[in-house]
């Protein structure tokens, strides 16, 4: 497909070009902002999986570039973009290279914000999609948990926390988990996303982490930065305990190489001595099991009617 026929099927594709956006995304945070109102107010903001920038852009031209231009004494809004990639500069943005669900990153902006609390945390991180919807929706919702560790550190109470989802099976498991530390969570869908697509944004509002909450409980959900593998049992459970303890997680484990508990399977016709296939005996059979009783009554009855 050439530029010209995208540019005239994908409107919001060639508004981003017109108006100089790096990327059509742009016009989602727009339209959540019309719709929520969400930059009002705000001083400090992190924008989590930036590149290749066009929230930053949004937030420096919102946010950092009209507070510059009123040339006021008061400190200019202060902007932390991270994401894997390499960004080109925006004016007014600091930028971070590094990976959010590695502790190491997150130490990274939690110094930035050293003293000071963010008022909103935008995070429009996604994972290169398999196309396997539940498998895309599981490592994105991992993706939202490590920037929620990045919020419990970082965002003020009755901050705002904006984070790309996809739309799934488990939407409503994300929305309860999310709803632990916010008063009003709502899923958008901004006109800018396609109606193919299953990605919606939630929108958290009035950070309220449960009363007792510590943030580095949460801390423990991502990957260490030394050695991801370390036995540490508490590594992955921590966050569970304390106020924290609602959901259970359930874990699947054996790998496909074993025996399916549903499946029949044929019996070897000879074992491994060379001789036919026996049925063993139990190991321990039950000592009074309470069919015995039954069997008992059946075979005296069966005797009485033979005589
Ligand atoms: N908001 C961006 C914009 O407006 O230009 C677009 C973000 S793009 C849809 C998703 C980004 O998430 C990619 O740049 C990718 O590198 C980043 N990403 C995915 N996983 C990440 C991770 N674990 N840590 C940091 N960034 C990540």
């Amino acid at each position: 497909m050439g530029k010209a026929s995208k540019d005239k099927r994908d409107i919001y594709y060639r508004k981003a070009k017109e108006e100089g956006w790096r990327a059509r995304s742009a016009f989602k945070l727009l339209q959540i902002d019309e719709e929520f109102n969400i930059f009002e107010g705000v001083k400090r903001v992190v924008d989590l999986c930036a590149a290749p920038g066009s929230w930053s852009q949004v937030l420096s031209r919102k946010l950092y570039l009209p507070a510059k231009a009123a040339a006021q004494d008061e400190e200019l809004p202060l902007i932390v973009a991270i994401d894997l990639q390499p960004m080109a500069a925006i004016e007014g943005v600091i930028q971070v290279q590094g990976d959010i669900t590695s502790a190491r990153t997150a130490d990274v902006v939690i110094k930035h914000f050293d003293g000071c609390k963010a008022d909103l945390v935008v995070c429009d991180g996604a994972p290169d999609v398999t196309g396997l919807h539940d498998m895309d929706e599981f490592v994105q919702a991992q993706l939202i948990l490590s920037a929620l560790t990045i919020v419990s550190h970082v965002l003020r109470v009755g901050g705002k926390f904006i984070a790309k989802i996809f739309r799934g099976k488990d939407t409503s498991l994300l929305y309860c988990q999310l709803k632990l530390f916010f008063s009003t969570v709502t899923f958008a869908k901004p006109k800018s996303s396609r109606n193919s697509s299953i990605e919606a944004f939630a929108v958290c509002e009035n950070y309220n982490p449960p009363e007792g909450f510590n943030p580095t409980d949460l801390h423990k959900l991502l990957e260490k930065a030394g050695n991801p593998y370390d036995d540490d049992s508490d590594c992955c459970s921590a966050w569970l305990e304390g106020p924290n303890k609602i959901y259970i997680p359930f874990l699947a484990c054996g790998d496909l190489s074993g025996y399916d508990a549903d499946q029949s399977y044929p019996l070897p016709k000879v074992d491994s001595g060379g001789t036919s296939y026996q049925s063993l005996e139990p190991v321990q059979p039950p000592i009074a099991p309470p069919y015995k009783t039954a069997i008992e009554m059946k075979k005296s009855s069966n005797g009485r009617k033979d005589v």
